[in-house]
């Protein structure tokens, strides 16, 4: 064990402030067991602040319509092979009584950015579901909205959202998006939704291309300094129809251990194993969770279109991480003691 590696995550467990380089001090130094480490240390938190209950987040992706054209991603307004769809109100509220039926209280609309889905519409689907069940948390994940929209979409009920930075790092962000989608509105977006009251969760993909250790120093400065109640962080997987086609896919190892500084950094923090850790290992999900993930988010989508929301190449499908899965979700849980909770999952900070 690397000890100025060891010495720095102690002082993270403790609760000190880091510094951006301290971070990259912990990135480059450690080790397999300054890694091992942190895991451990980033699962007794999780434990202490939740126990052995793991939070589930119903997630319906009911658009792949989407004007922006982020270089890694499958449903890229450039990518002329997507069979666009987008489903009805209807469509959702089915969604959303299957997830209930299941035991999930917090429904996670995704969707590309698209225009159809203007406020109006957008508000109307959101008091629906509010008014359906009003016990329901609704997270949005919508990407880049004006403040009024926002704003709107908080009034009709909207409790969280998602909106990953992706990058901290400006020439990063530049070489994963084209010249029109601007760091410096994510991030205007971001202090928005947090003025507005909203639960807010960041995040990036682990290894992506181009990034480097200081990148990922400078992630977990940012998410110090901002301190989000969710982080979502999964491994970049190549997508064949991007310009990132050929590129590797993340590691999965790297991904745990920046779960683990997560919770380290916001021991309190909602932060989900995701479907793309699940995809790229058989004990991903399961993985993530001992390294201090605390949340699951299995898929509401009709399984019709699911396949048509391809963000990247072969994304894991096979039940677990649909709402056909949860009983089979929970005995997998039980395997390392944890089991699924009814429970919104509020951020209690
Ligand atoms: N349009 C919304 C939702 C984006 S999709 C928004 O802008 O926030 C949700 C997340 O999937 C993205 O934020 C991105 O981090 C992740 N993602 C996209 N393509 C990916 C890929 N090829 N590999 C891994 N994750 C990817």
């Amino acid at each position: 064990m690397t000890e100025t590696a060891r010495q720095l995550i102690d002082a993270l467990k403790a609760g000190n402030r880091l510094q951006e380089n301290d971070f990259l001090q912990i990135l480059r130094l450690a080790d397999v067991e300054n890694v091992e480490y942190a895991k451990s240390l980033a699962n007794d938190l999780r434990i202490k602040h939740f126990g052995n209950a793991i939070f589930l987040r119903g997630l319906v992706e009911f658009t792949n319509h989407c004007k922006n054209d982020c270089l890694y991603c499958g449903i890229r307004h450039s990518n002329v092979d997507v069979v666009r769809y987008r489903l009805s109100k209807e469509q959702i509220l089915d969604c959303l009584e299957q997830g209930y039926a299941a035991g999930l209280r917090t429904l996670v609309l995704q969707g590309g950015e698209d225009a159809w889905f203007n406020d109006e519409r957008m508000c109307d689907i959101v008091s629906a579901v509010k008014s359906k069940h009003s016990d329901i948390a609704v997270t949005l994940s919508l990407g880049e909205r004006s403040y009024e929209s926002y704003r709107r979409l908080k009034e009709a009920g909207a409790d969280r959202y998602l909106l990953r930075h992706e990058t901290a790092t400006e020439w990063h962000y530049a070489k994963l998006h084209p010249s029109f989608q601007k760091l410096s509105v994510r991030m205007q977006c971001l202090e928005w939704l947090k003025e507005l009251g909203y639960q807010v969760g960041c995040g990036m993909m682990i290894g992506s291309p181009y990034q480097t250790t200081e990148c990922l120093a400078t992630d977990l400065a940012f998410i110090q300094d901002f301190r989000p109640q969710m982080v979502g962080l999964g491994p970049f997987i190549p997508h064949h129809a991007t310009p990132f086609a050929n590129e590797p896919a993340g590691s999965v190892e790297t991904t745990l251990f920046m779960l683990a500084l997560v919770r380290l950094t916001l021991p309190k923090v909602l932060l989900p194993s995701t479907t793309a850790l699940s995809t790229l290992h058989p004990e991903g999900r399961l993985r993530g969770i001992l390294a201090g993930a605390n949340v699951i988010m299995p898929n509401l989508s009709p399984t019709d279109v699911r396949d048509n929301y391809s963000l990247y190449d072969n994304k894991a499908n096979t039940g677990l991480e649909a709402v056909e899965g949860v009983a089979k979700l929970d005995k997998e849980l039980s395997t390392i003691g944890c089991h699924i909770t009814v429970d919104r999952g509020d951020a209690r900070y």
